[in-house]
């Protein structure tokens, strides 16, 4: 028997079934402007921070001008402090009512983002031209990088000691770096190997000059006029290149896409939209209840390795500082007890359903682009291996403070069952004890060298993270 209801009661029954939210419906002309003035701000984050030494630096600056002080300064105790290590990761933190150990506030995100490095002896010359040899870093479609401009970020330690930064490449008036592709009249064997095949990670090699030096029995000349323009513009020798960091990513700045300017195209949205938002947040934050802190990660993108990764010691480091800051007696005790009573979300991004690429989505739990902030519960591949999957209780709690200051969100899972998957940083804070769950924007073209998110959802990011540490 089918049970009867009224319209009344099947109207009334349909505002308990999950409407997903577009964030624009919910906009009026005054939260438009807020949004696309803070794009704007996000855009500039996005073009000037292309490298995590280069985020450190913007951070630490916005740090600074907002009254943070360096947490290693022993004189300096007004409850906004930062750290920095090994210019690659930072920590910030405001100080709230509540008893650290109580548990704090926490979002993390990373800096790194997918990119070409150059080889430690990338220097070498191929039918009279004058190329680079790299190794990619993290994960990348290899095709992607190939025919368009490239800048060179470098970070050059010098034999004794010094220092040289480059960028080429970003100034309207910057020459650019490309790597070749085959033309496609010569293409006809390429095109029946397997993608994998066709692009090999040994031929990412980037062109870097093609005029010779010196006389035609001089070996080697367009190399070593690239080693000559170097040693007289920089003071860098071959040997150099051994001791440095040197990012080749994509030129040019971010730019806003569609007639509607309500996209934004840009190099490295994977993680600094999080890394961007949870900045302007915490730089608002003021007097909260529970003490709020903003972590910022290197290597992310590689597992989360080293000693500036979500791995390393310098979380704990920074948390073993606060304690000594805030005059309570340090011990492994009081530090476990305010991690294990913290919670924390892992700004990171989830992928929106591609619009040609709709089948390695399972719809009803997959993103959308302008729906809002997104809310992973799980990540991991193959039945959620190597996922840190946040319990119940933490999700509802997530879900409360959202619903409460009305921040449209949605939850998604990275594609179908099996299709592949990814992780994130959250497993590696978890094994603190840490209540943690991947919360961030969806984007387009993830890990592509021209990423897309949505103004909306960059803005309801920013919202979401500023609810969360006043809560
Ligand atoms: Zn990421």
């Amino acid at each position: 028997m089918v049970k009867k209801l009224s319209k009344k009661e099947i109207d009334d029954f349909n505002k308990n079934v999950r409407k997903q939210n577009l964030v624009w419906d919910s906009f009026n002309n005054k939260d438009k402007n807020s949004c696309f003035k803070f794009s704007e701000k996000y855009k500039d984050f996005l073009t000037k921070a292309k490298t995590e030494r280069a985020a450190v630096n913007e951070i630490i600056k916005a740090a600074k001008k907002n009254g943070f002080s360096n947490i290693d300064d022993k004189k300096l105790t007004n409850g906004k402090y930062y750290k920095n290590f090994n210019n690659k990761a930072v920590a910030l933190a405001v100080t709230g009512k509540d008893d650290l150990s109580n548990g704090l506030n926490i979002i993390g995100s990373h800096l790194d983002s997918p990119r070409l490095d150059l080889k430690q002896n990338p220097l070498y010359e191929e039918v009279d031209l004058a190329m680079m040899k790299t190794h990619y870093y993290g994960g990348i479609k290899k095709y992607q990088w190939l025919a368009r401009p490239l800048a060179f970020h470098g970070h050059v330690v010098l034999n004794d000691g010094t220092i040289v930064e480059i960028i080429v490449g970003e100034k309207e008036s910057d020459p650019v770096f490309v790597i070749s592709d085959l033309l496609p009249h010569l293409a006809r064997d390429y095109h029946s190997k397997k993608v994998s095949a066709a692009f090999e990670g040994e031929k990412l090699n980037i062109i870097t000059g093609s005029i010779p030096i010196g006389g035609k029995d001089i070996k080697d000349r367009f190399k070593l006029n690239v080693l000559y323009y170097l040693k007289e513009k920089y003071n860098i020798i071959e040997e150099d290149f051994i001791s440095a960091e040197i990012e080749i990513v994509p030129a040019g700045p971010a730019k806003d896409i569609g007639f509607d300017r309500s996209l934004i195209g840009g190099y490295g949205q994977d993680d600094r939209i999080c890394a961007f938002t949870s900045l302007e947040s915490i730089l608002e934050v003021s007097k909260p209840k529970r003490t709020s802190i903003a972590v910022f990660f290197d290597k992310e993108e590689i597992g989360s390795e080293g000693n500036t990764g979500a791995k390393s010691s310098f979380f704990k480091d920074f948390i073993s500082d606060l304690l000594t800051k805030e005059s309570i007696d340090f011990s492994e005790r009081a530090l476990r007890k305010t991690l294990i009573n913290s919670m924390m979300l892992s700004g990171d991004v989830n992928a929106a359903i591609e619009p040609d690429f709709q089948d390695v989505h399972e719809k009803s739990n997959a993103a959308r682009i302008g729906h809002g902030i997104c809310i992973t519960k799980f990540t991991g591949s193959g039945g959620k291996s190597g996922s840190s999957d946040a319990s119940a209780e933490f999700v509802g709690k997530i879900r409360n403070i959202f619903n409460k200051n009305k921040i449209i969100w949605q939850t998604g899972e990275l594609g179908k069952i099996d299709q592949g998957g990814g992780g994130t940083i959250a497993k590696h804070l978890a094994a603190y004890g840490i209540n943690i769950i991947d919360c961030g924007p969806a984007l387009l073209s993830m890990h592509a060298p021209f990423e897309v998110s949505s103004k909306a959802d960059v803005f309801i990011t920013y919202k979401a993270y500023k609810a969360f540490y006043q809560s």
